[in-house]
């Protein structure tokens, strides 16, 4: 069965989008845990939280995918930047274990100038400052475009933060069409050989989860625009091939592209016909 949904608000809470998503053909979803440009979060309503678990679990709902604020940077320069996104991120943690076993994903950083050792350096101390061994939720990086001096446009920067953080097994990797297409992964025409560099660089164990968008630009444009399904660069049949692949069939897919809930709507339902149960 395809895992499959797309980002919601956050603003009515927890039992509101888990209704959103049945209502669109969803399954899961993810969502901000606060103002995406970042800013204090809503308090945690265990009311809420309970009522949500409880729809979860009677329909199906699960894999839940938490999004950092886009705007924090683990990797800044500027030493009151970082501890922001420390705070933040640690913040988020412990709201997630509201919801046990959720999945939460982050932007790794970009270096402004210092370089991508030093970038790599302060994000796995911010890691390791962040994650205890005993939570139940998994930290994402996801697979940026390369755009500017965004860490983790590459395999092997990802890779060497999770091998070089305290916590590797608390570690996974969303991966993200759109960036890796525009990052210099040809995913529209050697799928197999991405996910072979993806499994011999990474492993694909450590792979959690899929955003899938569709490119506006070109193959290693490091733009980072996303488009409709269907609508860009990468075309429909790419994401047949995603979805469809073996390494990838059982991951928890998630549509970030330029639509409203009815365009979701139709997005998904295209997706399910495009999977072969
Ligand atoms: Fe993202
Ligand atoms: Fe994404
Ligand atoms: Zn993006």
């Amino acid at each position: 069965m395809l895992r499959i949904g797309c980002h919601l608000s956050s603003s009515k809470g927890y039992l509101a989008m888990a209704k959103t998503a049945k209502s669109i053909g969803a399954n899961t979803f993810q969502f901000f845990t606060r103002n995406p440009r970042g800013g204090a979060a809503k308090p945690i309503d265990p009311e809420d939280i309970a009522a949500f678990l409880e729809y979860s679990e009677e329909n199906d709902i699960s894999h839940i995918l938490a999004h950092a604020p886009y705007t924090l940077n683990a990797a800044a320069k500027d030493e009151r930047i970082r501890e922001f996104a420390l705070m933040t991120m640690r913040d988020d943690m412990e709201r997630l274990e509201h919801t046990p076993g959720s999945m939460y994903n982050f932007h790794p950083g970009s270096h402004v100038g210092q370089g991508t050792p030093r970038g790599i350096e302060l994000i796995v101390s911010l890691l390791d400052e962040i994650i205890t061994p005993s939570q139940s939720t998994t930290v994402l990086l996801e697979t940026m475009a390369g755009k500017g001096s965004e860490v983790g446009g590459k395999f092997e920067e990802i890779a060497e933060i999770i091998s070089r953080a305290k916590n590797p097994g608390k570690l996974g990797v969303c991966m993200d069409t759109c960036h890796i297409f525009d990052g210099g992964y040809d995913i529209k025409e050697s799928l197999d050989a991405v996910l072979d560099e993806f499994d011999r660089v990474i492993g694909i164990d450590k792979l959690y989860a899929v955003h899938l968008n569709d490119s506006l630009h070109g193959y290693e444009s490091h733009k980072d625009r996303h488009a409709k399904i269907g609508e860009g660069f990468l075309g429909t049949e790419t994401f047949r091939a995603v979805i469809n692949h073996p390494k990838l069939r059982s991951l928890p897919f998630f549509l970030e592209t330029p639509n409203e809930l009815d365009g979701y709507q139709a997005e998904i339902a295209l997706l399910k016909s495009l999977y072969t149960e």
